[in-house]
């Protein structure tokens, strides 16, 4: 592994704000609740998200790293300004990590995922990796698993889809409960290895919303849990606490080589703007984490 002194300079969380349109299907007289004033983060080094509460005409205002608007080309954006930089990094030998967080709904699948049309930063970043392995004479290993109620489920692996089918057809759609993972790890020529993570984390929030069933109670509690684990994990980082929390949940015990130290984060806030409830949470906690 490559020394400290070796490492790239930012330690910290790099946050930045993404806010999807509204769909066809919602009202179309809702106001967006999110608005920006420093510009869009292309010349300055930080934005200011504000955030009104169309029932009470409150405002909040955040500091983050960049704004990503709803357009089409924003994906691409992102993954030229934000995600693509750490890739040489990952050849270099460090390791990286991308998380989608927000609400359901909020457009965290399709950051990550992306469609045929619009590839997101999960395939984007694959591709990178894959014709840069061919240059360099590197090999890459994947890994894709869900990880829901705190177990692993493999993606790749073809008993593992059954599993996977079976869960979907029980809970409905788990996929939007559980931490989509993908790993991509780089094994350069002179044994260096580094790797990126890239996370569609589970919607945070209130996930009992309209149901009280057992197993939503339970589902619910290990996304909050997860969750809270990694924004302790990521505080201590951040402020340099001598302890980090990390074997708090299995998403924090995942990236526990690939937060802090000469590792670099980035976090995609995800917003709807037709939720300021949501949305304020969303960027309270992104705020934190930078
Ligand atoms: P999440 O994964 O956070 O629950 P999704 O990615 O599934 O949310 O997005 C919710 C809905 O919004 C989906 O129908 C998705 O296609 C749509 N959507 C999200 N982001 C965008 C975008 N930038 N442009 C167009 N449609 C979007
Ligand atoms: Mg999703």
């Amino acid at each position: 592994k490559p020394n400290v002194s070796d490492s790239p300079s930012i330690s910290k969380v790099r946050v930045v704000v993404r806010v999807r349109p509204f769909l066809p299907s919602e009202i179309p007289d809702v106001r967006s609740c999110v608005s920006v004033i420093d510009g869009d983060g292309r010349d300055s080094s930080e934005v200011a998200v504000y955030l009104k509460d169309p029932d009470s005409c409150r405002n909040e205002c955040y500091q983050l790293d960049a704004f990503y608007g709803n357009g089409d080309e924003n994906v691409k954006q992102i993954f030229d300004r934000d995600v693509n930089p750490l890739i040489p990094e990952i050849f270099r030998g460090f390791n990286a990590t991308v998380l989608a967080y927000g609400a359901t709904g909020s457009g965290k699948t399709f950051t990550m995922q992306g469609t045929d049309d619009l590839p997101g930063l999960m395939p984007l970043a694959m591709s990178t990796i894959l014709s840069m392995c061919e240059e360099t004479a590197s090999r890459a290993e994947v890994s894709y698993y869900e990880v829901y109620m705190d177990r692993c489920l493999d993606l790749l692996e073809v008993k593992s889809n059954e599993r996977r089918k079976v869960a979907h057809t029980c809970f409905n759609d788990v996929s939007s409960r559980s931490h989509g993972v993908l790993v991509i790890s780089v094994f350069s020529e002179g044994g260096v290895t580094g790797k990126i993570n890239l996370i569609d984390l589970a919607g945070s929030g209130d996930n009992r919303k309209g149901v009280n069933e057992e197993i939503r109670l339970q589902e619910s509690a290990k996304i909050n849990q997860s969750l809270f684990a990694l924004s302790n994990a990521v505080y201590a980082l951040i402020n340099n606490l001598p302890r980090v929390p990390y074997r708090e949940s299995k998403l924090t015990r995942i990236l526990q080589d690939s937060l802090g130290g000469t590792s670099r984060a980035l976090m995609v806030a995800c917003l709807n703007p037709g939720e300021y409830q949501e949305s304020l949470r969303t960027v309270s906690l992104a705020a934190r984490s930078r």
